[in-house]
């Protein structure tokens, strides 16, 4: 971005657009203000028009209360009325300049003898538009020119007989006042740009900092999930499943003597390095799979979980299933295995790619350890491998 804020424009038209209306948002209090104390010292001054000069006090009111109170107190009622922005800027420039224009008037119909009388009526108007209603610089300059337009409509057509002297004096504070009132809008202007960018890129950098945060939390999350996946098989793996089996066990203890029993099943394929040795190891991974999606379709209940430990080893953890329909359980898992008639070839135990499976069932409690019933499960296993293979033992 090239913006800097050191000119009254940004380069970027969009940006040059939200500022405009974040302009015209953030000052609607002042312009309220500004145009609220101006029309309570405007009428008020009326007093001095009757006090100086009663004999065209009349003109003067006219000018004043007819001329000028309209449009003042119009644009003081939109301002609290209106939502929108665009026609701030342009309406309060219109106002300074009628506002001023009036005061010219006021001028003009007061005695040639003091010129000077309501002259500074003129500064304070435009010292008003420049600093104190917060216009913009262009705007406020726009009805400062105007002022001086009439200004010089005033001295050189309608007044010619104004004194030379008055002319030059004139003229030098005017100009004066228009320039050091242009200085005036033209920092302050500049400051609220500065402001205006300041906060835009803070604000920028904390959406960054969200999004990147929340990237973050998402990849983490992912992270985690793919952490607890086996990329073989897509189940959970070893490390998901000791968390599981953790959870599992501390949230039955604390039923105390609520606590209901914990089954696993614990599956090895039979003959598998024969298997792959005959077949190929890709074929291998394919049958690994296959074991694998058996298994998972037998995690039933939201808690149950079905994971790869290791190589061609199975668990299936049934949280508050009894050792008896544990057993039945892994009796249909070691079943569909068979069924669905993988051929083996090389298996000695049957034509097709059989598991053998150990069942443990513990009532989980505060002296025993989650690794008992891996070890029941594993002795199990081991006790249906030397029984002969694909069939099912179960612990004790
Ligand atoms: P048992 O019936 O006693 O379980 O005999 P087994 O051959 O199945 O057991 P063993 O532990 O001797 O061999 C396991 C084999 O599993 C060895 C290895 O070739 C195979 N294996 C382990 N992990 C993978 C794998 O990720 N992909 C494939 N294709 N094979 C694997
Ligand atoms: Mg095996
Ligand atoms: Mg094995």
């Amino acid at each position: 971005m090239t913006d800097t804020g050191v000119n009254l424009k940004f380069s970027d038209a969009q940006v040059e657009r939200v500022f405009q209306v974040h302009y015209d948002e953030a000052f609607r209090p002042y312009f309220r203000f500004g145009v609220g104390v101006g029309t309570i010292l405007f009428a008020f001054f009326g007093v001095l028009d009757r006090l100086l000069f009663p004999e065209v006090a009349e003109r003067l009111w006219w000018w004043r209360y007819l001329f000028c109170m309209p449009p003042l107190v119009v644009t003081l009622g939109l301002l609290f009325v209106l939502r929108s922005h665009r026609w701030v800027q342009p309406v309060l420039s219109l106002v300074a300049s009628l506002v001023g224009l009036g005061t010219l008037g006021m001028i003009h119909e007061i005695p040639t003898t003091s010129y000077n009388a309501y002259y500074a009526g003129l500064m304070l108007v435009i010292f008003y538009a420049h600093a104190f209603v917060r216009l913009r610089f262009l705007w406020a300059t726009l009805a400062s020119l105007v002022i001086f337009a009439g200004y010089e409509v005033l001295v050189f057509l309608l007044r010619p007989e104004t004194p030379v002297r008055e002319v030059i004096s004139g003229h030098f504070f005017l100009v004066s006042t228009i320039l050091a009132g242009m200085g005036a809008s033209y920092s302050l202007e500049l400051d609220a740009r500065k402001q205006f960018l300041l906060q835009r890129n803070l604000d920028g950098e904390r959406l960054q900092l969200e999004a990147a945060n929340r990237r973050l939390v998402e990849l983490n999350r992912q992270l985690e999930a793919l952490a607890r996946v086996d990329d073989l098989t897509g189940i959970a793996n070893r490390r998901a499943f000791m968390e599981e089996l953790e959870r599992e066990w501390r949230a039955q203890i604390r039923q105390g003597r609520r606590a209901r029993p914990l089954s696993l099943l614990m599956i090895d394929i039979d003959h598998f390095k024969d298997y792959n040795d005959l077949h190929g190891h890709p074929a291998g991974d394919r049958c690994l799979r296959r074991v694998a999606g058996i298994i998972a379709g037998f995690a039933r209940r939201p808690r149950d979980l079905s994971a790869r430990i290791g190589g061609e080893e199975f668990v299936l953890l049934l949280p508050e299933i009894e050792e008896e329909q544990a057993v039945r359980l892994a009796e249909q898992l070691r079943a569909a295995v068979m069924e669905r008639a993988i051929a083996h070839g090389a298996s000695g135990v049957a034509e097709t790619v059989t598991v053998s499976i150990g069942a443990a069932t513990l009532v989980p409690a505060a002296d025993l350890e989650p690794g008992a019933l891996l070890r029941q499960a594993d002795r199990a296993l081991y006790l249906a491998k030397r029984e002969g293979r694909n069939r099912v033992m179960k612990a004790g």
